[in-house]
């Protein structure tokens, strides 16, 4: 009786959570692109979102992302700290690095990590034309496959620095999603591994996709007391992809509100602009 109960619930959810989208879709499934396997299509519900800077989930879960490596030095330091902690965490990585140490994103996936694209030389995209884009990111795509054998399904413009117009053909093209951040601790500016640790611990929220950067030895020094410290407050970590998997529908605003309104959710699906400054 339990199972079937429980089965109701969540043929409820299902359709109800549908419906909520329905409402806010503008792309169908059909324009992921040609590169999107129907294995990597998103599951239901996010799939008419490009951009993510963190989503609403139900649940203390969160996501670690570094930029800019894979670091010869530093990266497997990383990794050796993340599976001593038992967390998953997304890669950004720049093509040049990763053509350079593909056996680093062997042993990343291997241990159960995500390996996403951020370009093949970190430049500004915002100022460059569609053909010089599209060989950043492809030459980073193909050498992405070659390593680990499956695309990436993600990206992360340099900067966070991308136009509207760019965000929909690259999703067009390459069928990736756009991931920015909601929570920045500036490490690139090196500011020390307890002030990273602070600003990651003080800001992370349920849902959020944090920011760092895997080529600073601070912020290598800065991880296993941030890793203590986000799991002592529950949070619980996955890859960019598990989070959005997990995404729900932001509930619905209250129709009369003056004098209680409701607590804001934490953690928003629905696209802040990138972020102030920062190195991405
Ligand atoms: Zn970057």
């Amino acid at each position: 009786m339990f199972v079937i109960r429980l089965l109701a619930t969540c043929a409820f959810t299902l359709v109800i959570g549908q419906q909520v989208f329905a409402q806010n879709e503008a792309t169908p499934v059909s324009t992921l692109g040609p590169h999107l396997a129907a294995s990597q299509a998103p599951t239901a519900g996010v799939e008419s979102q490009i951009t993510f800077n963190s989503v609403h989930v139900e649940g203390p879960y969160i996501a670690m992302t570094f930029d800019d490596g894979p670091s010869k030095a530093l990266t497997p330091k990383l990794l050796d700290l993340l599976a001593a902690h038992h967390i998953k965490a997304t890669f950004f990585v720049i093509g040049e690095n990763a053509a350079d140490h593909p056996e680093i994103l062997k042993r990343a996936v291997a241990e159960g990590h995500e390996i996403a694209n951020h370009s093949w030389s970190h430049p500004n995209l915002g100022k460059m034309s569609d053909e010089a884009v599209r060989r950043e990111l492809r030459k980073t795509d193909e050498t992405i496959s070659a390593a680990i054998g499956v695309r990436a399904t993600l990206f992360r413009p340099p900067y966070g620095s991308i136009t509207p117009r760019q965000k929909h053909w690259i999703h067009d093209e390459f069928g990736y999603r756009i991931i920015i951040w909601d929570v920045d601790p500036l490490d690139w500016k090196r500011p020390g591994a307890s002030v990273v640790c602070n600003r990651i611990v003080k800001e992370a929220r349920a849902g959020s996709i944090i920011l760092s950067h895997d080529i600073h030895p601070g912020t290598i020094e800065a991880m296993p007391a941030t890793f203590d410290q986000l799991q002592a407050k529950g949070f619980k970590f996955v890859t960019v992809t598990e989070l959005l998997a997990m995404a729900r529908p932001l509930p619905p605003k209250p129709a009369t509100t003056p004098r209680s309104p409701a607590p804001t959710p934490a953690g928003s699906a629905h696209g802040s602009p990138a972020p102030g400054v920062s190195n991405g």
